[in-house]
């Protein structure tokens, strides 16, 4: 069973074509879920964060205020490299252990790993192929901007802390084109799912 990486920028659509691609028969890591089950209490990921950051990104509940983390670790890069260093490898891991799990089960066709940072977490080891999500810019930030209630600058700002588009393309083995409607998506999608389980 093959294990493609789909990744892509902010708004790019990852969530929407992985929609298809469940609905085809695979099976999706979303790694902002996977993000979140480490961060979560009894996890080593929680106490290290903890470690590093204090008790003031806690909620009163105990859990980690990912908001608050996320404000912090975007204002500091020092503090986003150590960030990273905590969750990375452990969901580098964790996934491994997802494939081998899902392998084994012989229930999907396919393995879809979604993750927007996918090159650069080093999850790309563990793939068969990168499928790269692609819009142009204009029609990224019109998408961020209508989905998040963001205006113009706050989505722009998020799409420039992120690898450039035409960057990421490099690393594609197929490139789908979301800049176009809908339909013509799905087909592309549809006919990249079969030709990779064949
Ligand atoms: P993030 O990384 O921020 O989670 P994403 O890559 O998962 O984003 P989506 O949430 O799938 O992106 O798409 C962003 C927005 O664009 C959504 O509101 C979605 O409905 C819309 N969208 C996605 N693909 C298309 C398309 N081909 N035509 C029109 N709208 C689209």
């Amino acid at each position: 069973m093959k294990v493609v990486g789909l990744t892509g920028g902010i708004g790019s659509g990852k969530t929407t074509i992985s929609r298809i691609l469940r609905d085809l028969g695979a099976y999706i890591i979303d790694e902002d879920v996977v993000s979140r089950i480490l961060m979560q209490k009894g996890q080593k990921v929680y106490d290290d964060i903890v470690g590093y950051f204090g008790d003031g990104i806690l909620k009163e509940n105990g859990e980690i205020d990912r908001k608050k983390l996320g404000s912090i670790v975007f204002a500091d890069k020092e503090k986003l490299q150590v960030l990273n260093e905590i969750t990375h490898p452990a969901m580098v891991e964790y996934t491994k252990r997802e494939i081998e799990r899902i392998i084994s089960q012989k229930k999907h066709k396919l393995i879809v790993i979604d993750a927007a940072i996918l090159v650069e977490m080093g999850l790309d080891k563990l793939v068969d192929e990168i499928w790269v999500v692609y819009v142009d810019r204009s029609t990224q930030i019109k998408r961020v901007m209508a989905r998040d209630g963001l205006s113009y600058s706050e989505a722009l700002n998020r799409i420039s802390a992120q690898m450039p588009a035409e960057e990421r393309l490099k690393f594609g083995d197929e490139i789908i084109d979301n800049t176009r409607p809908l339909d013509e998506v799905r087909a592309q999608v549809e006919m990249l799912f079969y030709k990779a389980i064949e």
